[in-house]
């Protein structure tokens, strides 16, 4: 007997992020949506936003689905990695005699509920109680979701995002969030069809940086970031002439700065595209910015100040 279509652990982690920033997205567009009407911060707007929230319950509800079938594959995935055949722990299998091929994906794999204690088992890197409570409470969130057509329970808008940065830390640690964010998007056929003129995954990204920003507090942002909210940002040049697009250029963004300089080093170290870039420390030469990180003249770079993102003359 031959097994086939045994899971691989890459394929289901990336379908794991897939559906980890399925949730983002939507969360951002809750947000997007109420603030073309109410501009500036949701907390300025507290009774609208409260009426808007209560109204939007079952966004949330499917941002919880998605968040929860999302751990669970990423679960799936970390045990794949140590042994594809982990997944069919305790489902009693009978093999009868077979001839030729057996397919992996009509076998019955592990239930979701006894995913956390295998990982914790055959793992080495092990999960949290903390993770395993949060995970637990958005499985019986989901269940109910599913058996009753709605969780029957109103869903805080702050616990949505808390669990959705505490999952990412968990689940694949720190200061990975935005390079898997623009990995995961470039995959989306729509870029198929794209002849670059509107800027490729990144600019995705980048455009949701206000809101999610904003919505986010100072240890979430540490959370999926690894840098302080409070340290001050700077352009990166990688990023924002790759997500440049016809319609939009970023220089005038400040929420799209996603670099910060080095401690103790000639360097600034992008959280989007992970790359490090030499800089000088000289002051900008256009009257008004008060930068002084420029580019090292020594890297191939059309631009000069990482503050304000003037060009090189
Ligand atoms: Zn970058
Ligand atoms: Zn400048």
């Amino acid at each position: 007997m031959t097994i086939v279509n045994v899971p691989s652990a890459e394929k289901l982690n990336d379908l794991a992020l897939a559906l980890y920033f399925d949730a983002w997205e939507r969360l951002y567009r809750i947000h997007e949506s109420f603030l073309n009407f109410y501009p500036g911060k949701a907390s300025s707007w507290p009774n609208e936003w409260k009426k808007y929230t209560e109204a939007s319950s079952r966004d949330f509800e499917t941002i919880i689905n998605l968040v929860a079938q999302s751990a669970e594959i990423a679960m799936k995935s970390k045990l794949c990695s140590v042994s594809p055949f982990l997944l069919l722990l305790g489902q009693g299998l009978s093999f009868k005699r077979v001839d030729g091929e057996l397919d992996f994906s009509e076998l019955r794999t592990i239930d979701s509920v006894d995913l956390p204690g295998v990982v914790n088992a055959f793992c080495p890197e092990k999960l949290t109680d903390s993770f395993i409570q949060d995970f637990n409470k958005v499985r019986r969130l989901r269940n109910k979701s599913v058996h009753l057509g709605e969780a029957s329970e109103s869903i805080d808008p702050r616990y949505v995002v808390d669990v959705l940065v505490n999952f990412f830390h968990h689940l694949w640690g720190e200061g990975n969030f935005f390079s898997e964010w623009v990995r995961i998007s470039s995959r989306d056929p729509h870029f198929l069809f794209d002849d670059g003129s509107g800027g490729d995954s990144r600019s995705r990204v980048l455009d949701s940086l206000d809101i999610i920003l904003e919505i986010i507090t100072k240890s979430q942002f540490k959370k999926i970031t690894g840098v302080s909210k409070s340290k001050r940002r700077y352009y990166c040049f990688r990023c924002t002439a790759k997500g440049k697009s016809d319609y939009k250029d970023y220089f005038f963004e400040d929420s799209c700065k996603t670099a910060y300089l080095l401690d103790g080093e000639d360097q600034i170290y992008c959280f989007m595209c992970k790359g490090r870039f030499d800089i000088i420390r000289e002051k900008c030469d256009d009257c008004g910015c008060p930068g002084d990180v420029i580019s090292s003249p020594h890297i191939k770079c059309d631009f000069h100040c990482h503050s304000c993102g003037r060009d090189r003359e």
